[in-house]
């Protein structure tokens, strides 16, 4: 038998498509979901005091960090597990609940690490169809089998910007077999205003197979910093533990996170911005003729099917926009190619997007 020239992967880690994530350069980036006011000027302060620290290895456990986020948003910190960005907790969970032969369920248009974690665990991931856009309840259930482990709903989910209501939620995990974990990304859940959206911390502290799972990248703008957490039940948040690494979270990103909990004025201040300004947008490229979904988070899904005169391209209106150095998101990736994702910036930067928006469709 002839040996191999190279090492080869496990089975089907070459099915996986890398995640591309947005473009660096560029003076308008609305590609990514990132807080439209940037961080909180006290994050910067505690990561420019970590400086003379790095040599330091960082506190295993994000002890300060746990207890700050159970302090703001009531919860138990030993329940609270730190992470790399919400992505790595999203793997973690993989790797420990999922393996090869076993299924893992997601929504048509969820996000796409969804898959990509499965796959890279050896898992087989499957998508459930959406109604409008919209995580289906009943379609995700009608697709659970014996082999269903995990089962990863975004809410509100990137890239459509709808969401489940909690009663919503309570249905779905209510029909879920007692052996399957729900995982219920809540990236977003800062941003929301809505009184029957509930982030999923009611069911975690209600049943052992639930997980939230939040991050620091999106309204606390701190994405370069990689902090995430999960809040779990006592057995998960173990399990956990017991398979990330030592040290996972970055001393700078402990302490910029602190920092972040403790500014609420400038939260307050990112969220009515995000509802100022993302109303103004929707409304506008509804006026250009725009198909907006409704969305609930930092960004919108627009699309440009059935414009007249060639314009229905989205992926030319991608290149318009890049042409005057604004970033914003393909959606190939995720099925939706008639799309293009726009994240909520400042106003000079929606302004700037509405306008040339105008010059492409008019163009
Ligand atoms: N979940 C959702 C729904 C997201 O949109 C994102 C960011 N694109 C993440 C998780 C991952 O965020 P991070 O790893 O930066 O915490």
């Amino acid at each position: 038998m002839s040996s191999p020239t190279a090492p080869v992967p496990r089975p089907g880690i070459l099915d996986i498509a890398p995640y591309i994530g947005g473009e660096a350069a560029g003076s308008i980036r609305l590609a990514s979901n990132e807080g439209a006011l940037g961080p909180s000027p006290k994050a910067m302060e505690a990561y420019a005091r970590l400086a003379g620290q790095i040599h330091r290895y960082p506190d295993g456990g994000s002890t300060e960090l746990r207890h700050a986020l159970a302090r703001r948003f009531g919860l138990d910190a030993e329940r609270i597990v730190c992470g790399a960005g919400s992505d790595e907790l999203i793997g973690l969970l993989c790797r420990a609940y999922a393996g090869p032969g076993d299924e893992v369920l997601y929504s048509a248009h969820g996000f796409l690490m969804y898959p990509i974690a499965a796959k890279s665990v050896g898992a087989t991931p499957v998508a459930a169809p959406e109604t409008n856009l919209t995580t289906d309840v009943d379609a995700l259930l009608a697709r659970v089998t014996p082999r269903t482990k995990i089962v990863f709903v975004a809410n509100p989910n990137n890239p459509t910007g709808s969401f489940l209501t909690t009663e919503e939620m309570a249905r779905l995990h209510a029909g879920l077999p007692a052996n399957v974990l729900l995982v219920i990304d809540a990236a977003y859940a800062e941003y929301v205003t809505r009184n029957d959206y509930g982030a999923g911390a009611e069911l975690v502290d209600r049943f052992p197979n639930v997980v939230m799972t939040r991050t620091f990248s999106k309204i606390f703008a701190l994405g370069s910093m990689r902090l995430g957490w999960a809040y779990c039940p006592a057995g998960v948040a173990d399990i956990l533990n017991r398979v990330r690494g030592p040290f996972n979270v970055s001393g700078a990103a402990q302490a910029a996170g602190v920092a972040a909990l403790e500014d609420p004025e400038f939260l307050d201040r990112s969220r009515a911005h995000n509802e100022e300004w993302r109303g103004w947008f929707v409304e506008k490229a509804q006026a250009l003729g725009l198909t907006v979904h409704p969305s609930i988070a930092n960004f919108v899904l627009v699309s440009f099917k059935g414009q007249p005169g060639g314009k229905d391209d989205a992926e030319a209106a991608r290149q318009f926009l890049k042409g005057r150095g604004i970033l914003v998101r393909q959606m190939n990736a995720y099925g939706l190619p008639d799309c293009l994702r726009i994240t909520i910036g400042t106003g000079e930067e929606m302004t700037a997007v509405v306008d040339a928006l105008d010059a492409f469709l008019k163009g």
